[in-house]
This record gives structure tokens, C-alpha cells and sequence, in this order.
């Protein structure tokens, strides 16, 4: 497979406040672990930076002009949300993520690459239509997805989030729109305190699979086999996204789900297998939470080289 990483120096001036969870680290973290030879045949791009206009792929303008109101124009970080902060550089970055997701979208689709890793931030699945909530500004899952429904005339996008905290924000924007199946493993009860079985959508296009803490990699692995998988064969995809959080690592300090990095190489197997039958192969990659930087660098470099092999 001829796998794409996109990445950026802005991602890293993202600021949150001394002690806060969602920090430069991580990429820094993820970034030295790629030296390692496994990676020396990704290929490696900038990521370009979208217009303001792609926001309203997935929000309304009032969500958009809403979080422009917040950047500061000094070097203050200013909290808008519960745990979610900004700084003079943060709609730089989140328009980078959102121009890195849609540019892997653009490659998937013109077969520029196989599949394709973003190694952005901040994160996105918590952000909601209206909402930047959960470290999120914008959803760039979701916009992705709008992406390829608007460019490529793509009928059936599946998003398939596997960080340890609920999709909510990729959910509330799906809910009833029955062309995306949202699919989401997730510890449950946590923050967003969202995502039970029975959150389903209109259309039956949301699937939870809801685990308790203390879960490891058989339950993790079952929820994959039970829930997720039927739904995508049931679906067939003509596109693929993974929202790829990685805070379901055991050592993740927000979340007690013990999986290992072995099962975020068997998790991206089994979703490359359904790309292959239904999607052309086409998939693309969003780097989402994952807190514990050795645990963040060893599940997401698994991913990435599963991503490389096929
Ligand atoms: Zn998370």
C-alpha cells in the first residue's frame, strides 16, 4: 500500500495551559517514533492550509464566526470551553487539520495514495454542529466526509471511531443523515457521557458499542466483531474514515480500557479488509485523542505501519 502522512509545524503551536492533557507532546511524541526505518517509505507532506469556508462543510456559520471571536490576538491562552482552549495560532492549525483531512480525501480518490495518516491537532470528534467542546474546535471527520460526498458523488461515507471517549459531536451532526454510519467504540460511562446502544439515529446509521472500564483487548476485539464490522459489511462504504484516538492504550491516564498496541494493528487490519471489499481500498486516518505520549507513540506507529503493509 503507498500510504500519504500529512503533518505540519502549526499543529505544535496549538496552545493549551502547563499541565493540560492535549499538548504539542503528543505530535512530538508520534514524530520521533516515525524516525524508525518501518517508516522510511510513508510519504511524508505538508499539510495545506483549508479555507475558513470548509467549516461549513459540517457547522453553521455561527459556529464558525463563534470560534474566530475567541482567538486572541496576543499570547493569551483563553479557555472557551469547559477543557477546550485557544491561542493566537489555533484557527491557523485546526484550518490545517481540516485541510490535511480533505486533502486526504482528494488522495484517496484521485489514487495519489492508498491510504492516508493525519497526524494533526487539535482533535475533532467532540465538536458538535454548534459546539467546539472535549479539546475540538471543528469536526474534521465529519467535514471530510462531506468532502467526499460533495466532490467525489461518493453515496455511502462510514466513520469508524475507536478513541476511548464517544464520537458525540460526529454523532450530533449525522444523527439524521443516513449516507455517513458512524460507528464507535468507547469506555462508557466517561466524558461525554454519550454514545449507549440505543443512541442510534434516524436510520439506524449510528452504531455504539459501549465498554465498561476495565475492559481489554477480548472485549474490545469482540465489540469490533459483533457491532462495528456487521454494521460496515451491512453498509458497504464507499469510503472509510478512522477518527483514531488512541487513549484506549492501557497506559492512558483519562480512560481504563487496558487494550495494547497489538490491537490497533488488528482493529486497522480488519477495517483495511472492509475497505478493500466495499471502498476501493480507500481510507484515510485522523488522529484523534491518546494522552500517555510512549502509549500514543507505540499504538499510533502500529496503525501507521498496518496502514503501510495492508
Ligand atoms: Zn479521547
Amino acid at each position: 500500500m503507498s500510504t500519504r502522512l500529512y503533518e505540519h509545524d502549526i499543529f505544535l503551536e496549538h496552545r493549551t495551559p502547563e499541565g493540560h492533557p492535549e499538548r504539542a507532546d503528543r505530535l512530538r511524541s508520534l514524530a520521533i517514533a516515525l524516525q524508525h526505518p518501518n517508516f522510511d517509505k510513508l510519504d511524508r507532506k505538508k499539510a495545506p492550509q483549508a479555507n475558513e469556508d470548509a467549516v461549513l462543510l459540517a457547522h453553521p456559520e455561527e459556529h464558525l464566526r463563534a470560534v474566530m471571536r475567541e482567538i486572541p490576538e496576543d499570547d493569551e491562552i483563553r479557555q472557551i470551553e469547559a477543557d477546550t482552549y485557544v491561542g493566537p495560532k489555533s484557527l491557523q492549525a485546526a484550518l490545517t487539520g481540516i485541510g490535511a483531512a480533505m486533502a486526504a480525501v482528494d488522495d484517496v480518490f484521485t489514487g495519489a495514495a492508498d491510504n492516508v495518516f493525519v497526524a494533526a491537532r487539535p482533535p475533532g470528534h467532540h465538536a458538535e454542529k454548534t459546539k467546539a467542546m472535549g479539546f475540538c474546535l471543528f469536526n474534521n471527520a465529519a467535514i471530510a466526509a462531506r468532502h467526499a460526498q460533495q466532490t467525489y458523488g461518493v453515496e455511502r461515507v462510514a466513520i469508524v471511531d475507536w478513541d476511548v471517549h464517544h464520537g458525540n459531536g460526529t454523532q450530533d451532526i449525522f444523527w439524521d443523515d443516513p449516507s455517513v454510519l458512524f460507528c464507535s467504540t468507547h469506555q462508557m460511562p466517561l466524558y461525554p457521557w454519550t454514545g449507549a446502544r440505543d443512541e442510534t439515529g434516524i436510520k439506524n446509521n449510528i452504531v455504539n458499542a459501549p465498554l465498561e472500564a476495565n475492559s481489554a483487548s477480548e472485549h474490545f476485539r469482540d465489540a469490533f466483531k459483533t457491532r462495528v464490522l456487521p454494521a460496515l459489511e451491512n453498509f458497504r462504504p464507499d469510503f472509510l474514515i478512522i477518527s483514531a484516538g488512541f487513549d484506549a492504550h492501557h497506559r492512558d491516564p483519562l480512560a481504563q480500557i487496558n487494550l495494547v498496541g497489538d490491537d490497533f494493528d488488528w482493529a486497522t487490519g480488519r477495517l483495511m479488509e472492509i475497505a478493500g471489499k466495499y471502498s476501493g481500498n480507500r481510507l484515510i486516518s485522523l488522529l484523534e485523542g491518546g494522552y500517555d505520549l510512549e502509549g500514543l507513540a507505540e499504538s499510533a506507529g502500529l496503525h501507521i505501519c498496518r496502514l503501510m503493509k495492508g
